[in-house]
């Protein structure tokens, strides 16, 4: 079996972009997604809408047509999966893959079905499947979720949404307008700063009318089966309770990182350590793109800025391979 010039693990936006990257460039290459193609978004809110606009999110300057400026969550895998499909990309989906070695510059990738080799890697995971969890009793529930998909479900419903950021703003206001009494338990004292301009307005306005319920400096201490104890600013309170969205965020598979050998700063942030020059990281030959490159900063990267790991990442193992 010979071995490709670069496998590459994780089937989103950024995986794609760097095998259409390897493809153009004359390398051979797999992709290799534990899902269906752009696995992250699948599992997004069903009304769920970018806050770049359209051409943010084109890889390869390849047209991304949407029908408002800011398109929908289903366009965007309309617009992947054609990618995908129309340039013939090589993708194996539905498996995963479990281990990555380095026998001497060759590096021999097991997954849930097979086993590969491959003269590069470049881990292209993403952070969407590991959840924050926030660790508190009674997380473990049947009520309580750490994904929103969609409104209609908590209709007539008493709803915690746990968090302030995007996500938790978003699910807030549309499980409020289907009809969920909706209260909203905040760490910090406000709405997160990075929520969407034109979103962030509308929630402020539902808590000021009392649309929405929303307790600022406050902590979940205890998810029961109808009711949540929750430690606010004036003391512990139990309100009762239905349904909870835990939307406090997700992180990188971190233990993959680790078991691959990639170095993680000391700090709490578990910054991958890659030279931003070429993407490589401590292990030569293997590369990192995307939203994995920020750590536990899952907002440092995103589409929009990390489709150029692509172009960086083929660059440089082309120059390689002249040396
Ligand atoms: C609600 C929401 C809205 C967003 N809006 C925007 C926006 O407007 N603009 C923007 O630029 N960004 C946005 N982002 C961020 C953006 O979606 C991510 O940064 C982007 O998905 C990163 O792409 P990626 O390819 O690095 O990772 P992902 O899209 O997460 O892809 C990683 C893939 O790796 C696969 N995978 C993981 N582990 C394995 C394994 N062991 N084996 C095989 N496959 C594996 C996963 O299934 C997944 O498909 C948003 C994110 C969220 C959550």
């Amino acid at each position: 079996m010979n071995p490709f010039d670069l496998i590459i693990v994780g089937g989103g936006p950024i995986g794609i972009a760097c095998a259409l990257e390897a493809k153009k460039k004359g390398l051979s290459h797999l992709i290799i997604e534990k899902g269906c193609i752009a696995n992250s978004l699948y599992n997004y809110p069903l009304n769920m809408q970018f806050f770049s606009t359209s051409e943010k999110l084109e890889i390869d300057d390849i047209p991304f047509i949407s029908k408002e400026a800011k398109p929908k969550r289903n366009e965007a895998l309309e617009y992947y999966r054609r990618i995908v499909t129309s340039n013939e990309l090589n993708i194996h989906l539905f498996e995963k893959v479990e281990a990555i070695t380095k026998v001497l510059d060759t590096f021999e990738v097991v997954t849930s079905k097979s086993e590969y080799k491959a003269k590069n890697i470049v881990i292209a995971t993403g952070f969407y499947d590991l959840p924050n969890l926030i660790n508190v009793p009674g997380e473990e529930l049947p009520k309580v979720s750490h994904y929103y998909k969609d409104p209609h479900y908590f209709a007539k419903q008493k709803l915690a949404v746990i968090g302030a950021s995007n996500s938790a703003v978003d699910a807030a206001l549309e499980c409020y307008r289907k009809g969920a009494e909706v209260t909203m338990v905040i760490r910090g004292p406000e709405i997160g700063k990075r929520v969407k301009y034109w979103v962030r307005p509308d929630i402020l306005n539902r808590i000021e009318e009392g649309s929405i319920k929303a307790y600022y400096n406050s902590t979940l201490k205890e998810i029961l089966p109808k009711a949540l104890i929750i430690e606010t600013e004036e003391g512990m309170i139990k309100i009762e309770n239905d349904h909870v969205l835990a939307l406090t965020g997700y992180m990188p598979n971190f233990e993959f990182l680790r078991k691959l050998g990639v170095h993680l700063s000391d700090d709490d942030n578990l910054y991958p350590q890659y030279d931003e020059n070429t993407m490589e990281t401590n292990i030569e030959g293997l590369y990192l793109a995307g939203v994995i490159c920020g750590g536990m900063d899952t907002h440092l990267w995103f589409i929009e800025n990390s489709r150029v790991h692509a172009a960086t990442i083929v660059k440089a193992i082309l120059e390689k391979v002249d040396r």
